[in-house]
């Protein structure tokens, strides 16, 4: 058997792992990731660029058809678009390809040495790997896992045949008639959005009183509304029980009584499970809390020298979290004083509108009797959003009432992914109403605070609720 020993070593090169191994490589740690598939993880291969992607040429698609309707108000009018999915897909395969040798080449400019092969734990300090040559061992004075999370399945619709989860929808090649998606989180979502733009009639069924219920109510609204517009049946409250006795329908339970909804294809999208099991890891006898590693601040899990990053510990499963986790092992493992500010995390979906939140909801700022102001902008007031056809939204900030201290950001409408940076930015920085007002928004972008006029917003009192 072939040793390796090395200071750190990396297991699973998702955004997790390939940030934290390069960041270490460059600040000279000798350095091991391991990956059992390909470089880039869960985001890169089946997840975040994938399916934006499908959103994008899902999009694309949808304002064809709609100038080719004779409908559009703009005066455009082109001919009725037609889809070729196998060349969708293709497109997208060849962006994660280039990705995929991106992530390769800054692994190898950071010195770092790839494994490819599956790493199972022998003790805290040693792994074995399972490559094509053979079995290496590989000591190592510190072990980061990293090794993410995989769609959680549904006892009574195991994945195969037409039960699929997002890996096998984002590399369809032939567009299902019908798709009934179970789970009405972000994923589902997502991926339903962008098969009914392309042409499916799809179904969401969820099992709780509303779509997206880890965010608030009124920032879920505008999707709602588009879902429908888009010809999307949402079912809440729904239970789906199983595949009809043909297996071209899905059964579910509703308040209304049994439902077959028609599904070629069914989209299970209701989690993910952390990948922890089948390979060692049980035997290091690590705390747990619920299915995920418990970790603390730093990422430390409960041996010493062994760290966790990303999915496998937990909410929220989002690859730039897994980043700044990574990034910040590397530092502390380097020797150098690093946190980070959990609040100031940005969760996206990537819906038809977008919705955006960092920080506290107004619900959860009020939690404990804090009192709280809250500014929220329409976009039907936004001179761009008008132009943009896109004026279902609204921006909203959330501040404390006695000292004006940004406690959470949030916005749903077109585009509004990109005022994420931005939101967090202030978080971070502990911004105050005052240092927002004073951020002069560019009156043509509209996609700030602002939208009232050349002079940008004011929080006065007559905006704030
Ligand atoms: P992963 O990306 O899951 O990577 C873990 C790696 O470890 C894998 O490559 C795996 O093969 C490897 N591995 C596991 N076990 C072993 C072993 N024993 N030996 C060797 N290697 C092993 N997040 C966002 O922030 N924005 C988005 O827009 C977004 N969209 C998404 C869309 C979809 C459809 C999905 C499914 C997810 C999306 N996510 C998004 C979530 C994001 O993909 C994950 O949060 C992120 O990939 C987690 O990174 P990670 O490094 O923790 O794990």
């Amino acid at each position: 058997m072939n040793e390796t020993v090395c200071s750190l070593l990396v297991i699973g090169a998702g955004p997790g792992g390939y940030v934290c191994a390069i960041r270490a490589g460059q600040l000279g740690l000798d350095t091991v990731i391991v990956e059992r598939t390909r470089f880039g993880g869960t985001c890169l291969n089946v997840g975040c660029i994938p399916s934006k992607a499908l959103i994008h040429a899902a999009e694309e698609f949808e304002k064809a058809v709609h100038w080719a309707s004779g409908h559009g108000s703009l005066g455009i009018s082109v001919c009725a678009p037609t889809l070729d999915l196998a060349r969708t897909i293709a497109w997208k395969d060849h962006i994660v390809g280039r990705l995929n040798n991106g992530v390769a080449s800054l692994l190898k400019r950071a010195r770092v040495k790839s494994l490819h092969g599956r790493a199972r734990f022998r003790d805290g300090k040693t792994v074995t790997v399972e490559t094509e040559t053979g079995v290496q061992l590989v000591r190592a004075q510190a072990i980061v896992i990293a090794t993410g999370s995989e769609p959680a399945p549904l006892p009574d619709l195991p994945f195969g045949g037409p039960v699929i989860s997002s890996t096998e929808a984002l590399a369809l090649t032939r567009l299902p008639g019908t798709l009934a998606v179970i789970g009405g989180g972000y994923i589902g979502l997502e991926l339903g959005t962008a098969f009914a733009k392309l042409g499916s009639a799809v179904t969401v069924v969820e099992a709780e009183s509303r779509i997206l219920p880890l965010y608030d109510a009124e920032l879920t609204r505008p999707v709602a509304r588009r879902l429908k517009d888009i010809g999307v049946t949402v079912l809440t409250q729904a239970r789906a029980r199983g595949l009809s006795g043909k297996g071209n329908a899905l059964v579910v339970e509703t308040a209304g009584g049994e439902k077959r909804i028609p599904a070629e294809k069914v989209l299970v999208a209701v989690g993910r499970r952390p990948v922890t099991d089948g390979w060692g890891l049980e035997e290091l006898d690590l705390d747990m809390a619920g299915p995920f590693l418990r970790i603390d601040e730093q990422c430390r899990t409960s041996m010493r020298g062994v760290y966790a990053i990303g999915d496998v510990t937990g909410e929220p499963m989002l690859a730039h979290r897994a980043m700044a986790q990574g990034a910040m092992v590397a530092e502390i493992l380097a020797g150098n004083r690093r946190s980070w500010d959990v609040r100031a995390i940005p969760a996206v979906c990537f819906t038809d509108p977008e919705i955006v939140s960092v920080g506290l909801s107004p619900d959860e700022a009020r939690a404990g009797g804090r009192e709280i102001k809250i500014g929220l902008f329409p976009f039907s007031a936004n001179g761009r959003a008008m132009t943009r056809l896109a004026e279902d939204g609204f921006v909203r900030v959330v501040a404390r009432a006695d000292n004006n201290l940004v406690l959470g950001t949030q916005a749903v409408g077109q585009g509004v992914s990109e005022l994420s940076a931005a939101f967090g930015l202030a978080i971070e920085m502990g911004a105050r109403l005052e240092d927002v007002a004073a951020t002069i928004h560019a009156h043509d972008a509209g996609r700030g605070l602002s939208g009232s006029g050349p002079q940008g917003p004011r929080p006065r009192a007559a905006r704030l609720a």
